[in-house]
């Protein structure tokens, strides 16, 4: 079974070198990962806390874990010892959580915000000045313990190529007022994680850094 291999592998050419591939290996099991780790691939993303906890306690102690889905504040401690990048902030409570129990575990967890970009109602994510306003609370609180390094947004679910590829474009103005207003000075916020299975290319054509991609690699999930 060298599919997984081999799915990574075509994926990886199709991939500039200057763009992060994470491996979503949610509804996965461990030895489909291993595959993959084992084949060198280190970052994985999963989107339920209890799955990466379980994960993360099962497989190698090298591999990046990027909690990719919904965090609630309550469940940020659980994942707060070792999870590598937070991609879904979208509020600045969140945020401070995420600071507390990093402070807690003496280490500095990075965080992407995530800016809603789809039609749809249901995903979430903050608008241009929600995002502004969780910075300007960060930078008025210093919190010591998280590095904001980029946004992170999810397209519609649709096919009309069009209309995701507007959505990235939104997504990199977004980023670009937020870097200029904010981050000016500083390179760590550089981050854009977008692009999934089905639209990674357009996201990479649209600046994305990072792309996010599970079925491709894994196989579908039923
Ligand atoms: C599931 C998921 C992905 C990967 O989706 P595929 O279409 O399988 O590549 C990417 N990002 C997030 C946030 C997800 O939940």
């Amino acid at each position: 079974m060298n599919n997984i291999i081999n799915n990574i592998s075509n994926l990886k050419k199709q991939i500039p070198k200057t763009v992060k591939l994470v491996a979503v290996s949610k509804t996965k099991p461990n030895e489909d990962i291993l595959e993959a780790y084992n084949a060198g691939h280190k970052i994985f993303g999963e989107n339920k806390i209890q799955d990466l906890v379980k994960k993360y306690e099962e497989l190698p102690k090298d591999i990046k874990w990027h909690m990719i889905g919904h965090v609630q504040t309550n469940k940020v401690k659980y994942i707060a010892p070792f999870v590598s990048l937070i991609h879904a902030v979208d509020s600045f409570k969140l945020l401070s959580v995420i600071n507390k129990e990093a402070i807690k575990n003496n280490r500095i967890i990075n965080c992407l915000i995530q800016i809603h970009i789809a039609e749809e109602e249901t995903k979430f994510g903050c608008t241009l000045d929600e995002a502004r306003e969780i910075l300007k609370l960060r930078f008025e609180n210093k919190l010591t313990n998280i590095q904001l390094i980029g946004v992170m947004g999810m397209s519609t679910f649709t096919s009309d190529m069009e209309q995701i590829r507007n959505e990235f474009k939104g997504l990199k103005k977004i980023y670009t007022i937020l870097k200029n207003e904010f981050f000016k000075e500083q390179d760590s916020f550089k981050e854009i994680s977008i692009g999934m299975s089905g639209d990674f290319q357009i996201a990479i054509e649209e600046g994305s850094t990072m792309v996010r991609v599970g079925s491709l690699i894994f196989g579908s999930r039923y």
